[in-house]
């Protein structure tokens, strides 16, 4: 009998209670089938000895961009699936839609807390975000920033509005961390590394041990001299310290210079190649990084050269059971609830 319906019948019998992510899957049909044509997508890949990525970070948006082309990359590249969280749509009805036209391919995410729908007004859209999880129909929830520099993009077109800051202990903190942990769905936090905003991240994780969060852009560091505790030892640290931490690994290639700093942001890399004490940290803990992209519209003509230094320069340089780890089944594990078991 498999694990999550020896748990059922358990549950059924009074024996046991069950998380809400066993709960859904067990009891929403169309939930579940969606997971099963998920692990046939991923069990394709593999059967044809090639390692899938679960692209657990991506922002859609309708009209912008090219799903035809997307489909394209994906096959051409092992995607088995991408999380694709719309932005600018407070329903998220269309990651439903991208869901229903491509069943395969693509995981329902809520909003993407990537436009001032999240920052103008938190409470609104996270009223909107239990909606959508209460309806037992999405996976994953989109990235919210809490802390954020423009993106290179942004820089370039000169949008200084999207200098954000939204304070993580606040409403709009609590809220979200609440969800997470009502609901057993990960988020994704995006929070800029500095030495003054660790303090108040570790409290949200100290008092919602049960929150799944994915902290973004793992080692993207974009003012170095705002940042002097981050670091392999300091991550380490506090995985060992939440359990419910995760961290994405869409960061910018090892020559990148973040322009408003002059710095290179991407400090997971020396010489071109993965720091060796970073792959220690990846090594010991390869239950807690996931692969991601970091999609947008704007960037969609680089996909394939992003997820190609993904494999090349991370992925590529693990042991085996690392790189399946954090290639997909982490991915899986926070989405289903439940073990790849292939
Ligand atoms: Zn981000």
């Amino acid at each position: 009998m498999r694990r999550r319906d020896f748990l059922q019948l358990m549950a059924l019998a009074g024996v046991v209670g069950l998380t809400p992510a066993f709960s859904f899957a067990n009891t929403n049909p169309e939930r579940h089938q969606m997971i099963e044509v998920w692990r046939g997508r991923i069990k394709a890949i593999l059967a044809r000895d090639r390692l899938p990525i679960l692209d657990a970070q991506a922002t859609y948006v309708a009209g912008k961009t090219n799903v035809e082309r997307m489909l394209g990359y994906m096959d051409d590249l092992n995607i088995a699936q991408i999380a694709f969280a719309p932005a600018y749509d407070l329903t998220a009805g269309s990651a439903l839609e991208l869901q229903r036209s491509h069943p395969e391919y693509f995981i329902p995410t809520t909003n993407s807390g990537e436009w001032n729908g999240w920052w103008d007004d938190p409470a609104r859209f996270l009223a909107a975000v239990r909606q959508q999880l209460q309806s037992g129909q999405y996976f994953f929830m989109g990235e919210h920033e809490f802390r954020h520099y423009p993106s290179p993009e942004q820089v370039r077109a000169g949008r200084s509005e999207r200098d954000i800051t939204v304070d993580i202990t606040g409403p709009a903190g609590q809220g979200l961390f609440q969800l997470s942990e009502e609901f057993g769905v990960a988020f994704q936090l995006h929070y800029e590394i500095e030495d003054r905003l660790l303090p108040a991240l570790e409290t949200m994780l100290t008092n919602y041990p049960k929150a799944k969060v994915i902290w973004c852009h793992l080692a993207m560091i974009r003012y170095p001299e705002r940042s002097s505790r981050y670091g392999p030892a300091y991550v380490r640290s506090l995985i060992e310290r939440f359990p419910g931490l995760h961290f994405d690994l869409a960061v910018p290639p090892p020559a990148s210079v973040y322009g408003p700093s002059g710095a290179r942001d991407s400090t997971l890399y020396a010489n071109g190649r993965l720091r060796d004490d970073w792959k220690a940290v990846l090594e010991a803990h390869p239950d807690r990084f996931l692969a991601a992209s970091d999609y947008r519209p704007p960037i969609e003509g680089a996909y394939p050269k992003i997820i190609g230094h993904q494999r090349e320069l991370i992925l590529d340089v693990l042991s085996e059971r690392s790189r399946h780890s954090i290639a997909y089944q982490n991915a899986w594990r926070l989405m289903t609830g439940e073990v790849w078991a292939g």
